[in-house]
């Protein structure tokens, strides 16, 4: 089978309406204020689908973030949010769920227009971070310490759950409200106060919910918001000693040179980084709802998933029919303008991440890979790439091992089952894998094997604020999510109590 167009994209391409939109001008938030940059200096971000600038920031320095970090080191030091109780601190989370909820429409459109997602797509994310705070919210009143009356008569051991203090919270474009609402009520639920640095590509949200926060009646200073390039204003947030821990997400390479800042100065921190996620399909499967499940993986969110299924291991002997499986599957997935209903794949989200997935597919074509679908920016105002798939791809290719972070499927296949589970082994990453069977032996001999913090067995991509998510290996370090989300950002603090009187170690002759 030889390389085939894509019909399913020009309609919605050619037909895309100007954009009409009045560009949104954040602030930053400090100390419970609206302010400018001490420079003065504001960047934009224009729609990587229409090119127009559709918001616009304070471009922060070092001096801007000192002033946030001396505000949430302040509120955490001498403010009432650390102090306050459980259930009033859930209280106030459950406020800012519902203020979430009421400007689903406002932060799903920005969303949508910073990121280059479809409209349809960002309402199910801005929506869905309304379960996550109220699950924050749960936790804030049921996270305890414990006690320990087993260490005999005369002692009674307690352990307290007491905030690590303030957190620098760094997020990445992708998903941006939903990766921050990951981090920040779970934070906020354990007493801590944080500082906040969005993408500079997509700071709408986390300033509008900022907003929120503030209209809440959260205290000044407990939430901060500094808005920014990476090296100005991530870095020093790093780096500062009064942060107590940073929570990242983002790619591998900025999250290793963060995490070496922070383990130099012994602080701590949590990591969620890249991922090469192997769907593995064995014949048995339910085929059609593998098909479906590989080609919404690999064009969710246009393939800028750190979960993205963009890796399939498919079973030699059904290779062929795998690949024309998919490649039929994948041209009928409308490609277009972002704001229109019918759009499942909208815009890459810049010039330069375009450019690293064109580079990513020349470099699997040069190693003998085949380009099956696609491969090519559309002839089109703004930035789209054609759905691609791409066969004999072998384990050692680049195309098998770097996160491509676009639309890009690249199939391996396989003989057995061990060889499956060694091959999606033979990764740097670790972050989920998916496996396709109905035999429930192959399901749970691959589930217990493979490297990877979540493993779906004939689904792809569900997600619950219950369940722990996070990266083995170069995919990060630590967990978010799960009942111990909250106490991930405390310290434990163990109190021993004597009961009655105290044996002593030794006592001078004299007073014997
Ligand atoms: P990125 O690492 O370029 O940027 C992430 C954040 O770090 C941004 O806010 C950026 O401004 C900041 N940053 C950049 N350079 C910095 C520096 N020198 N010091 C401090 N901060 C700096 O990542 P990205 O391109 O925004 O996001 C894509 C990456 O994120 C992908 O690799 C993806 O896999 C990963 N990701 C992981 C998860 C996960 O949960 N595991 C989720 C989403 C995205």
């Amino acid at each position: 089978m030889s390389q085939v167009a894509i019909p399913a994209a020009t309609a919605l391409l050619e037909n895309a309406k100007p954009l009409q939109h009045k560009a949104f001008a954040g602030k930053m938030f400090i100390d419970g204020q609206w302010k400018d940059a001490a420079s003065g200096a504001r960047f934009e971000r224009s729609s990587p689908a229409h090119g127009q600038v559709v918001s616009s920031f304070p471009e922060a320095t070092g001096e801007d973030v000192e002033a946030a970090i001396h505000a949430a080191d302040v509120a955490f030091k001498k403010g009432p949010w650390p102090r306050m109780k459980g259930v009033e601190r859930a209280r106030a989370l459950l406020v800012v769920a519902e203020g979430i909820k009421a400007r689903v429409e406002e932060m799903s459109l920005l969303e949508s227009l910073e990121t280059g997602k479809p409209l349809t797509q960002a309402r199910g994310e801005v929506s869905g971070c309304v379960d996550l705070w109220q699950y924050a919210a749960s936790l804030a009143r049921t996270t305890s310490g414990d006690a320990y009356d087993s260490l005999g008569e005369d002692m009674l051991g307690i352990v307290l759950r007491q905030p690590i203090g303030v957190v620098g919270l760094i997020t990445p474009w992708n998903f941006p409200i939903w990766i921050l609402s990951q981090k920040l009520p779970f934070a906020l639920a354990a007493g801590c106060t944080c500082v906040i640095k969005p993408s500079e590509l997509t700071s709408s949200t986390t300033v509008i919910l900022a907003e929120i926060i503030e209209q809440a009646g959260v205290p000044k200073g407990v939430v901060n918001v500094v808005t920014g390039k990476g090296p100005t204003v991530g870095q020093p947030l790093a780096e500062h000693p009064a942060i107590g821990m940073l929570s990242f997400t983002g790619s591998t390479r900025v999250g290793g040179l963060l995490g070496g800042i922070a383990s130099k100065q012994l602080k701590k921190v949590a990591l969620e980084l890249g991922g090469k996620n192997p769907q593995i399909v064995f014949p048995d499967c339910d085929w059609d709802a593998m098909v479906d499940a590989v080609v919404f993986g690999v064009y969710f969110n246009a393939g800028e998933c750190c979960n993205s299924g963009s890796r399939v291991l498919v079973h030699e002997s059904i290779a062929e029919k795998f690949a024309q499986a998919v490649v039929e599957r994948a041209q009928q997935v409308p490609v277009g303008d972002p704001l229109h209903p019918d759009t499942k794949i909208g815009a890459i989200v810049s010039e330069n991440q375009l450019g690293e997935i064109l580079a990513n597919i020349d470099k699997g074509i040069a190693a003998g890979a085949r380009v099956r679908l696609g491969g090519k920016r559309y002839d089109a105002k703004g930035l789209y790439l054609e759905p691609t798939i791409i066969s004999d791809v072998t384990p050692e290719m680049s195309i098998a091992r770097d996160e491509i972070f676009g639309p890009v499927l690249s199939i391996v296949t396989f003989k057995d089952v061990e060889g499956a589970i060694e091959i999606a082994n033979d990764s740097a990453y670790g972050l989920s894998a998916a496996v396709w069977s109905n035999d429930i032996n192959t399901c749970l001999t691959v589930a217990r094997g493979v490297d990877a913090g979540t493993v779906w067995v004939n689904t792809f991509l569900d997600g619950y604020p219950e369940l722990p998510f996070g990266g083995f290996k170069s995919s990060g370090v630590g967990r978010e999510l799960g009942k111990q989300a909250v106490e991930d950002y405390t310290e434990t603090k163990t109190i021993q109590l004597h009961i009655g009187a105290r044996k002593n170690w030794w006592l001078p002759q004299s007073t014997k």
